[in-house]
């Protein structure tokens, strides 16, 4: 078997690289998850009331006042608009307006999704219960009388804005866990998909190999069902690597893979890279004569890739040898004995001159198919 093994880890493919990502993704949720909510936001305040006089005393009630924006917009036909182009923290909302009834605005923000969660104080022309269940029932979350005392404007504008900014900015945070835990969802797949696979060829790999085997082995033994397992070896590739190179090695062992995983049918079967220029591949519930068909199928269709090779002692092109050996495992056994019989198989199928397949049809005997 070669020792020469090039595992390849580039890019979006390198497993550092998508952890790290996830990772980070996960700790700036959580960093937002984590930040106390602010104790003084920016507001940016929109009335919308016809009268001009109600803008004037609400201006100067805000005009002194830190961080607090103010717009004005004095027709209900155009509140929407204005109310999703100024983007306000607090809508101070007037109950009658010619044409469109206050409380009609205040359900038409709740239910139009870029403007739902707006707090909105109603400012009604009296203190009146009925009115103010009305407005409550449509949405409103505050109820003001007009001409509103200047400390109590301030102070509510300035509770409603910071509710929602911290309302925005937690949703903004959960969408970011959201996110970020579906990229370490795709991370660990992708982290599994590598560790169980050969870097060069994308086959299975020899860890994934011994785990899946494993676990079919005591399936057969259960079952009392066949297990065959054919070991490849690619012939003369010490001499195709001096004659053509190491990177036109490389290429085919990947074309070799990809012959050997499209010759096999079952979802049982499995082909691994089992080390330098050596696959092996598992067929759970195979008989030695079904192993030997696919063996051969596998020796033909590598063989008719007809890659060059000149320095073959076998042909003109690449090829391989396969040995195969088949056993109905003994509870308890070990699978040793069934990989050493395939691997007596592949000697005797190299003495015999190369671009053959032996088949030994009981791990114990070295009987032939
Ligand atoms: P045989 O027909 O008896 O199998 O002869 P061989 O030359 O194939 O066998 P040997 O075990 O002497 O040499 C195997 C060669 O496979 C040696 C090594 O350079 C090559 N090899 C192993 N792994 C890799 C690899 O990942 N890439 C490349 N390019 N060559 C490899
Ligand atoms: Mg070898
Ligand atoms: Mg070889």
């Amino acid at each position: 078997m070669g020792t020469h093994m090039e595992i390849e880890h580039t890019g979006a493919h390198d497993p550092r690289t998508v952890a790290d990502e996830a990772n980070a993704a996960l700790e700036a949720a959580r960093a937002a998850l984590d930040t106390p909510p602010a104790a003084d936001v920016p507001a940016m305040v929109l009335l919308v009331d016809d009268q001009a006089i109600v803008a004037e005393a609400v201006r100067q009630a805000l005009a002194g006042e830190d961080g607090i924006d103010f717009h004005y917009c004095a027709k209900a036909e155009e509140a929407m608009k204005a109310v999703i182009y100024t983007r306000p923290t607090v809508i101070l909302q007037d109950l009658v307006m010619p044409g469109v009834d206050g409380l009609t605005l205040v359900k038409a923000y709740r239910s139009t999704p870029a403007t739902r969660d707006v707090p909105i104080i109603v400012l009604s022309a009296k203190e009146e219960p009925v009115i103010k269940s009305a407005a409550f029932a449509a949405g409103a979350n505050d109820y003001l009388v007009k001409l509103p005392d200047r400390i109590e404007l301030v102070a509510r504008v300035r509770y409603h804005s910071r509710s929602f900014v911290n309302l925005l900015q937690r949703d903004e945070a959960y969408r970011a866990l959201r996110q970020s835990q579906q990229q370490l969802l795709e991370a660990n797949l992708e982290l599994r998909r590598l560790t169980h696979s050969d870097g060069l060829t994308g086959l299975s790999n020899r860890r994934y190999l011994d785990e899946y085997l494993a676990a079919e082995w005591r399936r057969c033994a259960r079952e009392q069902t066949q297990m065959s397992l054919l070991m490849i070896d690619v012939d003369n590739f010490k001499q195709y690597n001096d004659t053509y190179g190491h990177v036109a090695g490389d290429e085919v062992l990947k074309r070799i893979a990809a012959t050997v995983e499209g010759c096999l049918g079952r979802p049982g079967d499995i082909a691994a890279r089992y080390g330098g220029e050596e696959f092996l591949v598992a067929l759970p519930g195979t008989s030695a004569g079904g192993g030997k068909l696919l063996a051969e199928k596998i020796r033909r269709e590598i063989a008719a890739l007809a890659l060059p090779h000149r320095n073959s002692s076998a042909a003109q092109h690449v090829t391989v040898s396969i040995g195969g050996a088949t056993t109905v495992p003994a509870p308890g056994s070990a699978m040793t004995s069934l990989i050493e019989s395939a691997d007596r198989a592949l000697y005797e199928a190299k003495r015999r001159g190369r671009n053959c397949v032996v088949m030994h049809a009981d791990a114990a005997e070295n009987e032939e198919v």
